[in-house]
């Protein structure tokens, strides 16, 4: 755009400086040889008049003067004799600058001075040599001569006019001449401003105001209409930029609103599967330990594969959150394990091995686990596009340590690297290197990284790239929850260890309640159900439990307004009441339910026995 704008007028300023560099010459060119002209046709007057001014001054003064001689009456006398000023004639040197006219005018005056001045001559002679008588005669002669003199300077005056008037008409045509070429030029340069004016209009101002008016469109949400590509190529590109930006970010836009759709679905979807899992999950482990050789193995198999299916839900899920963030003390390596979880299957696909080196020792850190979990799949993803398709090996290796008071991750990959001059741009909103790419996953994780506090680099290596993360630690906090995957703790199935605890099953789908059932009878607890929370409510007000099992997604009453209302009325019993769901998306922020006491479903029957344990040593 400076470009465009210089070049303009730049050019503009050449143009308006050569008219006024011709309009300069043309009134030059016009004036000046007039001026020559009236110059070297009055020029010999100039010179020629003087001399004969003067010539004729000292035969005035001769003739004057002997008539005083001659005059007995006048004295004292001047005896000084009389000699005509030795003065050169002009009249050969300007003979080619005359007129014809002119040079016989004053060729005339000038004999006539001559012929004056040898008469007086004659007198003075005769005066000299006695002769007063012949001198007086003479004198008269010449005073006769000299009057016609008189006559013959009145046409010498009136030649010299004449040449006046003619260079001085010349010199005024010049005038009027360059007068109308000044009014030319002034109505040239006056256009060419008007058209400076309009070129700027229609080449910079209006491109310029249909960006703006782009941008403001956008910032008011109207992303339907491309801003126009006019103007010069510079302003044309720029235009095509923003319409290019436009379009990803439409197509982001686009994709975003389908994610989000999606992770709606998913979150309802992971809810729905997680009831399912947890009968399936909780019947296997169940029979796992009533059952004996191949049932025992089989039902072993169920059970492993509903956890693992149990897993990869609880993350999806969580991946698909539409909740705002909030930031808990967590374990990276949890964090990690989820991300990997959702990208394993695209890594097993290309046939790229991954490898995970976690340090067991890793502080607790202070975040929001999703946005977390978001990041390190944009690292991941980015890691899976740079080594798919390229010959062995294809590795990612994630590897997390401590490092004082920080909890450490990276992220290292044996694709091509990140080649060094576009190092400085890669955590630049829009800058990406591939085709299909919108460049965003580098600068949203770090987005989200600094905003818990921490940093992510590029490191500096030979081969491959690197990325390395490192989040401060949580001082003082413990980890809300042990690192993933919890430890299998297997149900020994004789010790009745909830032996008489009377438990509330609070679930509105039969199944879970069923399961619920079988297993608390098994631990000799005396379960109590309700299909939904208004049931628990009347339950809870009839008699005395102590524990709550409590679904959080219900039809009726939601388990976040039966925990509020207990906490409220009956804070023993939500002192007691343990909140079981598999879609913590939904938990109402108006009714907070403390962390400690949701656990997420499906759970292990070990988990949910310890769970009732420590529950039963507060009661
Ligand atoms: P996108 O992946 O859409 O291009 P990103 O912001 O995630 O956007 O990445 C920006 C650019 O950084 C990529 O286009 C690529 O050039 C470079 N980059 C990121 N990760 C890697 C990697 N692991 N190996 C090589 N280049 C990478």
């Amino acid at each position: 755009m400076i470009a465009t704008l210089r070049g303009r007028v730049t050019g503009w300023a050449g143009l308006l400086g050569g008219l006024m560099v011709v309009g300069a010459a043309a009134v030059t060119f016009v004036l000046w040889p007039a001026f020559r002209r009236a110059d070297r046709a009055l020029e010999p007057f100039d010179a020629i008049f003087p001399v004969l001014a003067e010539r004729q001054a000292a035969v005035v003064s001769g003739i004057d003067r002997l008539a005083r001689r001659l005059d007995v009456t006048t004295s004292p006398i001047d005896t000084t004799p009389w000699r005509p000023p030795t003065i050169p004639s002009l009249l050969a040197t300007y003979a080619g600058a005359l007129t014809p006219e002119a040079a016989v005018t004053l060729a005339a005056v000038d004999e006539d001075l001559a012929g004056l001045e040898a008469q007086l001559g004659l007198a003075y002679a005769a005066l000299e040599s006695g002769g007063r008588a012949r001198a007086r005669a003479v004198l008269q002669g010449v005073r006769q001569r000299e009057a016609g003199l008189a006559l013959r300077q009145r046409d010498q005056m009136a030649v010299a006019l004449r040449t006046g008037a003619e260079a001085r008409a010349e010199v005024d045509k010049a005038l009027s001449t360059a007068t109308r070429l000044a009014l030319l030029w002034l109505g040239l340069v006056t256009a060419a401003v008007g058209l400076l004016a309009w070129d700027l209009r229609r080449h910079v101002l209006l491109p310029v105001q249909a960006l703006q008016e782009g941008v403001e469109r956008l910032s008011r949400g109207d992303w339907s209409r491309n801003v126009a590509e006019v103007g010069d190529i510079e302003l044309r590109r720029l235009a095509r930029h923003f319409n290019g930006m436009v379009e990803i970010l439409r197509r982001r836009a686009g994709r975003q609103a389908q994610f989000a759709t999606a992770g709606e679905l998913l979150s309802g979807a992971a809810h729905e599967l997680n009831n399912p899992l947890q009968t399936l999950q909780a019947l296997a482990e169940l029979r796992r330990g009533m059952a004996t050789g191949q049932e025992a193995a089989d039902w072993e198999a169920v059970y492993i594969a509903t956890t693992r299916a149990a897993r990869l839900v609880h993350d999806l899920g969580h991946f698909a959150r539409t909740s705002r963030p909030t930031a808990l003390v967590r374990n990276l390596n949890a964090i990690i394990r989820s991300a990997m979880n959702l990208v394993q299957f695209q890594f097993a696909a290309d046939g790229i091995e991954v490898q995970l080196d976690l340090s067991e020792r890793l502080p607790p850190v202070l975040c929001d686990d999703h946005d977390l979990v978001q990041a390190l799949v944009n690292l991941l993803s980015n890691a899976h596009a740079a080594v798919r398709g390229r010959p062995q090996p294809r590795r990612v290796t994630v590897t997390s340590w401590r490092a004082d008071d920080a909890a450490c991750v990276r992220i290292q990959d044996t694709g091509p690297g990140v080649p060094v001059d576009v190092r400085a741009h890669i955590f630049d909103p829009f800058f990406t290197t591939k085709d299909d790419g919108a460049g965003l996953g580098l600068p949203s994780a770090r987005d989200i990284i600094e905003g818990e506090g921490g940093r992510i680099v590029l490191d500096d290596t030979i081969t491959g790239a690197s990325f390395t993360i490192r989040l401060p630690a949580a001082p003082g906090l413990q980890v809300d929850a042990p690192p993933v995957p919890p430890p299998v703790v297997a149900t020994t199935g004789n010790g009745r260890s909830l032996e008489g605890l009377r438990v509330l099953v609070v679930d509105d789908e039969s199944a879970v309640r069923d399961v619920m059932r079988r297993f608390l009878e098994r631990e000799g607890a005396r379960p109590v159900l309700a299909g939904g929370g208004e049931e628990a409510l009347r339950w809870a007000e009839r008699q005395e439990f102590d524990a709550v099992l409590l679904d959080l997604r219900m039809p009726d009453i939601e388990g976040a307004r039966v925990y509020d209302r207990w906490a409220r009325e009956r804070p023993g019993l939500a002192e007691r009441t343990l909140i079981l769901s598999g879609d913590l998306s939904r938990l109402d922020t108006s009714a907070p339910v403390p962390a400690h006491r949701i656990l997420t479903k499906p759970i292990e029957l070990a988990t949910l026995r310890e769970a009732l344990l420590a529950l039963r040593s507060v009661v």
